[in-house]
């Protein structure tokens, strides 16, 4: 059985029991669909893309309020007196996603640029004000809010009953999980996941993250921002409350109690929470002889429970329980059908063409000077050594060229072009592929996965197409193109493995497999080798070789001296970040500083 015929399954047995379920459970599966439609956003903001949010109430509000004002005030009546009325909550939809956009997208501008905790104060600091917004306007009823909301009508068919409401609510839900389904498992969505823990690595692979993090913001706002469209139809009523900060963190509890990378963890989270919340607020007053709201205190001490328990929420335990019955994709399957359509090619220069030249290039860190005047060019089809005790200021050096850190003085030049101020994505467009000493893997993604995101940018399609499944042509050629690197990097049997269960040393590999499938003009690798056993360093070597013939410019940092003499065309040596010698391995062997600087040791 595959994941797909679960879910068919669970909406199959949805639509049965439909019209057997009391007018009660009805009702209290609206209010589930309607949370869960929140909480499938904050999955993928926080869940996925690690920006926590206790504001979204504040969005579910716009939505609500857009569609209030526009059905019952005179001003929208005047402007609309032309149109029939069944048409003015659609016309409130319109009004509140526009809106919502708005605002998040300058909300997202300022916050999200806030670092650790800030980010989770700033949307406590908007969740707070929009409610008093909404509780000080006048046009919008004040504390009071606003009545007489009509009921949804489609095509003169009127939606007030929970049942039929109900039946747009969770389609609207399914429709969003799907469609969130489809967008993280394509191209865009692996750029989504490298948000949390990646971002470094990801722009080195070409990715805008802090345009996929606004996005992304914005895109859970707008879910917010339909359940508050459908919540005020179906409450026809609406005043701040709702929407206030506590509501804000009960979404986000939502989603961390079901599972917080899991979109169906919402659904799971919202059902619980909300049977919970019925029960409680039964139970509680009795219990303690007071009224009050006095739930939010269990929820609290809940929270810290999972969070103890089970990280991850509760869906990962339900859905390793499930796995047992459940087929998992292979790799090969997905990658079938890559031909038809071609990813962006790279012209790769003429050996011997200079591609990356570094002048003068200079880093201090406080007192430090990391890099002191370190010249160096780097040329197609030759493969350049940078060696130097620990600390000399290699990789330093390394992220002076690749855009990661700007030089305090020198320049850096790709393919012709100054490169000082632009950032590392601008380097990997321009053909600049690259491997990290402290390797950089998305862990619990599959190696495919992982290296396919190296050739982010050799396709185009983006996150609507995505959602829509449009890109599957698309996919499958990246999907492709990353199988291809996987195999000729000898990973082809680890292809569907986690990238964080294999050996450190296999896990470099990967990393070169990532930055192959970017199809670069010049490779920088850090420490390569490290953790490598004989045979393994072996193939390393072969295929650098080979990479070379291709008239690649591969630049390497390695400590394995025996790797580098037989491997390198040319090698700069480097001690306190300064140059101290240049030229071919022989050359090199026989400089008296760089025995000097190795104390005769390990240089043979
Ligand atoms: P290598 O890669 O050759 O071992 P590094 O480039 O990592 O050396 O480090 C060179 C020197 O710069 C070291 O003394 C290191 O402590 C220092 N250094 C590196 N990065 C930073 C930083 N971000 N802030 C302060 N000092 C740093
Ligand atoms: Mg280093």
């Amino acid at each position: 059985m595959k994941q797909r015929h679960l879910v068919i399954a669970f909406i199959v047995a949805l639509a049965a029991a439909w019209s057997l379920l009391q007018p009660f459970t009805i009702t209290l599966l609206c209010y589930i669909g309607l949370y869960a439609l929140v909480a499938v956003g904050l999955v993928m903001l926080t869940g996925v893309g690690g920006m926590t949010s206790f504001g979204q109430a504040a969005f579910v509000g716009l939505g609500a309020y857009a569609t209030a004002w526009i059905c019952t005030s005179p001003t929208a009546a005047e402007w609309l007196g032309f149109l029939p009325k069944g048409v003015y909550p659609w016309i409130g939809l319109v009004l509140g996603l526009l809106v919502t956009a708005l605002i998040a997208w300058a909300l997202g501008a300022v916050t999200l640029r806030l670092s650790g905790h800030y980010l989770p104060l700033g949307t406590i600091a908007w969740g707070l004000s929009l409610y008093y917004i909404f509780g000080n306007l006048q046009t919008l009823g004040g504390f009071t809010g606003i009545t007489d909301i009509p009921p949804l009508t489609l095509f003169g068919f009127s939606m007030e009953s929970p049942r039929v409401l109900g039946v747009l609510i969770w389609a609207l839900l399914l429709l969003a999980i799907w469609a969130l389904h489809n967008l993280l498992h394509s191209r865009e969505g692996r750029a989504i996941r490298a948000l949390k823990s990646g971002r470094l690595m990801a722009e080195s692979m070409g990715v805008d993250t802090a345009r996929h993090r606004i996005k992304l913001f914005v895109l859970a706002a707008l879910l917010a921002a339909v359940s508050g469209w459908l919540y005020a139809h179906m409450q026809r009523f609406v005043n701040p409350t709702p929407f206030n900060l506590n509501i804000g963190i009960e979404y986000l509890f939502m989603a961390v109690v079901g599972g917080a990378g899991y979109l169906w963890g919402a659904v799971l989270g919202a059902t619980l929470i909300t049977l919970l919340k019925e029960e409680l607020q039964d139970a509680l007053p009795k219990l303690l002889g007071a009224s009050g709201n006095f739930e939010v205190i269990v929820f609290g001490l809940l929270m810290l429970l999972v969070l103890q328990r089970a990280a991850d929420g509760l869906w990962p335990v339900l859905a390793g329980w499930m796995r047992r019955f459940i087929q998992a994709e292979p790799a090969h399957k997905l990658v079938a059908g890559g031909g038809a359509v071609q990813l962006d090619q790279r012209q790769l220069p003429p050996a011997g063409q200079e591609i990356l030249k570094a002048d003068k290039v200079t880093k201090r860190f406080a007192g430090l000077v990391a890099n002191n005047e370190v010249d160096m060019t780097v040329k197609a089809g030759e493969i350049h050594a940078l060696i130097g005790p620990n600390g000399a200021g290699k990789s330093t050096f390394f992220n002076m060229i690749s855009g990661v850190d700007d030089p305090t003085d020198g320049s850096v030049s790709l393919m012709g072009k100054p490169m000082r101020g632009h950032p590392s994505r601008e380097f990997a467009a321009l053909g600049l592929g690259r491997t990290f000493q402290h390797v950089r893997l998305l862990g619990e993604r599959s190696v495919l996965d992982n290296v396919a995101l190296g050739a982010h940018r050799r396709g185009h399609r983006g996150w609507v197409a995505s959602m829509l499944r449009l890109d599957r042509a698309e996919e499958a050629a990246v999907l492709a193109e990353a199988m291809r690197q996987i195999e000729r990097c000898g990973l082809g049997a680890v292809a569907d493995t986690a990238a964080a269960s294999l050996p450190l040393g296999q896990q470099r590999i990967v990393e070169i497999a990532r930055a192959l499938a970017g199809q670069p003009a010049i490779l920088l690798l850090d420490e390569p080798a490290a953790g490598l056993r004989h045979l393994e360093k072996q193939s390393l070597a072969a295929l650098l070789r080979q990479l070379r013939e291709e008239g690649l410019a591969i630049l390497v940092v390695e400590h394995d001296m025996e790797f580098v003499m037989n491997l390198a065309d040319r090698i700069t040596v480097l001690e306190f970040g300064t140059v101290i010698a240049h030229g071919t391995p022989a050359e090199v062997q026989a400089d008296a500083r760089v025995i000097a600087a190795y104390l005769g040791g390990d240089m043979a």
